[in-house]
């Protein structure tokens, strides 16, 4: 370093790039559909696409920075005090403030691996230190391992309840008896990204397991099941010690005005946007049950996707979607996360599943 160059903190050459879904390559005669990033595939609502229309007037103006009737919306949603929601820029963001709030350099941040890609980003960037364990080898958490992982420095865990990638989920007995062993000072969140999307009346509702727990943080999202990924809107449920401190590490303004209308009258259309979800959750059992059938071994999947573990050919599968008109999203080495989207993109996978199989 000659001081002529720009100095960076040192900490971000750990940081590893998002690998964000690709969007499917448009060829000549080629259907284009996008498996790459947990998307719902149908468009909005009219009623939503209307309130938006109408809010685009006002993007002169700063939205509200309190999100108060959004969190007044969800507060009645859940049955809990509106002082308990934190909204944030997507869930993704609502999880950095949640890192940034409790853990710095020296810290360290419990969570399963693999898992969201994001979580090593977002505690990497805070300076503090991922303490990622391996899934089972069904793809599951292991609790056990990840309650012995825990020491004086750990300051959060993520329990990510449908995983992603692997669709795999936590019961209510052993998420309770994890959650006991975990010291009360340690916050633990609960991500439940794809919450919409379980049918196994064997995993709890976080919501509930948040109720006794002042340790226990629940995030949501609009973006899968409520179909608002563009839109960018998230929020935590946390007790109100852990929602003050929570908004002290977002940004003012961070959810902008459209994000917000779409995201009440969402909650408003609920029963309607939960009866596609219903279909996306048919199109899953037929695309695990056909894959089941093709020879595959597949665990149960409760979230939008589907993961195949593909070792060393991972590569060559996501490759052979592609050039049949859908991106999947490859993992290079592992395996590839395959999401629920339109009937015909599930049904030219599960072609090119076929065709792999017999290769
Ligand atoms: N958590 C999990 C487990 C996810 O898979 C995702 C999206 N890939 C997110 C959080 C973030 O979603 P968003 O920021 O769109 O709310």
């Amino acid at each position: 370093d000659d001081g002529t160059t720009p100095r960076f903190r040192a900490a971000l050459a750990a940081v590893p790039a998002y690998k964000a879904g690709r969007p499917p390559a448009v060829a000549e005669g080629l259907p284009a559909y996008k498996l790459s990033s947990n998307e719902n595939p149908y468009p909005p609502l009219p009623s939503v696409h209307k309130v938006v229309a109408d809010a685009v007037g006002e993007i002169n103006r700063y939205p509200d920075p309190a999100n108060a009737e959004l969190a007044q919306t969800l507060a009645e949603r859940f049955g809990v005090p509106a002082s308990h929601i934190v909204v944030g820029n997507g869930s993704v963001t609502v999880a950095q403030q949640l890192v940034n709030a409790t853990a710095g350099e020296g810290d360290e941040v419990v969570f399963a691996w693999r898992s969201f890609e994001a979580y090593p980003m977002l505690v990497l960037l805070a300076g503090a230190t991922p303490v990622m364990v391996p899934l089972l080898a069904d793809e599951s958490h292991d609790l056990d391992a990840m309650a012995a992982a825990i020491t004086e420095r750990t300051r959060l865990v993520f329990v990510c309840n449908p995983n992603n990638p692997t669709g795999t989920v936590i019961h209510r007995a052993e998420l309770e008896r994890f959650l006991d062993r975990v010291p009360r000072h340690v916050v633990v969140v609960l991500d439940e990204a794809y919450r919409e999307f379980i049918r196994d009346e064997r995993v709890p509702d976080g919501v509930e397991l948040y109720r006794e727990r002042p340790n226990v943080v629940v995030l949501r999202t609009f973006s899968k099941a409520y179909g608002l990924a563009g839109l960018r809107v998230g929020f935590a449920i946390a007790h109100e010690a852990a929602a003050d401190e929570l908004r002290k590490t977002g940004m003012p303004f961070a959810v902008n005005r459209l994000a917000q209308v779409a995201a009440i009258a969402s909650v408003g259309a609920e029963a309607e946007l939960l009866e596609r979800v219903e279909a996306l959750v048919q199109e899953r059992t037929r695309v695990l049950e056909t894959l089941v059938g093709q020879g595959w071994t597949v665990f149960d999947s409760q979230a939008n996707f589907v993961w195949l573990r593909l070792g060393e050919r991972t590569g060559e599968f996501a490759a052979m979607c592609e050039a049949a008109g859908v991106t999947v999203r490859p993992f290079e080495g592992e395996g590839c996360r395959i999401t629920i989207g339109e009937t015909e993109a599930n049904t030219i996978f599960l072609e090119q599943a076929a065709r792999f199989m017999e290769k």
